[in-house]
């Protein structure tokens, strides 16, 4: 090959090298313009479990000096699938639906909005989310597959979890999500293929049929419970992170679930 033909060649390898050094995503994320958000809570002997679940038990095993003075410790831990920030898969209320460990990981790194309904629920345990609270989000053409949470403001109640679950002799009492906007996710063909919520339920704590499970559940969506709002975050912008235990044949589990959101200028808090 002459050398006036390999020109072009080293050129146009130059221009493909500085495109792809520009399009890392280390890149991207690590510039400054991003920062990470914790949605999870933690898992103790103070997270919330569905009332029938086992709750998160940690057994202390062992933890010593060795003789040669470094350190070694180990624990145990037990629980149920459904208690603190977790995820339900599909399985949970469908027979033919993905188990935890078969949720791909293109619907778990997704584009991340928050409906934050939390002054429309002023802590009424009694509220329920119609399509109506949602037009603002009804016209907007999501476009992209993503999750949704819908903040209901009830992170503040974790602590309490008499009051966060609404114990009462008649049950469980606390926000949630109507039918009719389940029916809407699964049916509007905006690419949702998870919601999730602050509470401990999609369904109303009251609602012992479980409708917005077994409509998400059999159209293929997953369900995050007990997403934890610790501080202010983005409704718009931000990338969801959620990150299940990967139990294989689970039908829920924990979850570490983290949102990447461009950094808000003070002026936001
Ligand atoms: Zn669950």
């Amino acid at each position: 090959m002459a050398y006036q033909a390999l020109v072009p060649v080293c050129l146009l390898f130059c221009f493909i090298t500085l495109t792809f050094a520009n399009n890392n995503l280390n890149n991207v994320l690590f510039n400054g313009d991003y920062e990470f958000i914790d949605l999870t809570y933690p898992f103790d002997n103070k997270t919330i479990y569905w009332p029938n679940a086992k709750d998160f038990e940690f057994t202390k095993k062992v933890e010593y000096f060795q003789q040669d003075g470094s350190w070694y410790a180990a624990n145990d831990f037990a629980a149920g699938e459904h208690g603190g920030t977790h995820i339900d898969a599909p399985y949970h209320f469908s027979a033919s639906g993905q188990y935890v460990g078969q949720i791909p990981l293109d619907k778990l790194i997704v584009p991340l909005i928050i409906a934050d309904l939390s002054s429309k629920v002023n802590d009424d345990p009694n509220f329920v989310l119609y399509k109506h609270h949602l037009d603002y989000i009804l016209n907007d053409n999501l476009g992209k597959p993503c999750l949704i949470v819908f903040k209901f403001g009830w992170s503040k109640f974790a602590m309490n979890k008499k009051k966060y679950l609404g114990l009462s002799n008649d049950g469980l009492n606390f926000p949630g999500i109507s039918a009719e906007v389940a029916e809407w996710i699964t049916t509007s063909y905006k690419n949702i293929v998870g919601i999730g919520v602050d509470v401990a339920s999609a369904d109303p704590g009251s609602n012992r049929d479980f409708p917005v499970h077994k409509i998400m559940s059999r159209a293929g969506l997953y369900i995050i419970e007990n997403v934890y709002f610790e501080r202010q975050i983005p409704e718009y912008g931000c990338t969801a992170f959620v990150m299940p235990m990967k139990i294989a044949l689970g039908t829920g589990a924990p979850l570490r679930l983290v949102a990447i959101c461009p950094k808000q200028s003070p002026e936001h808090f």
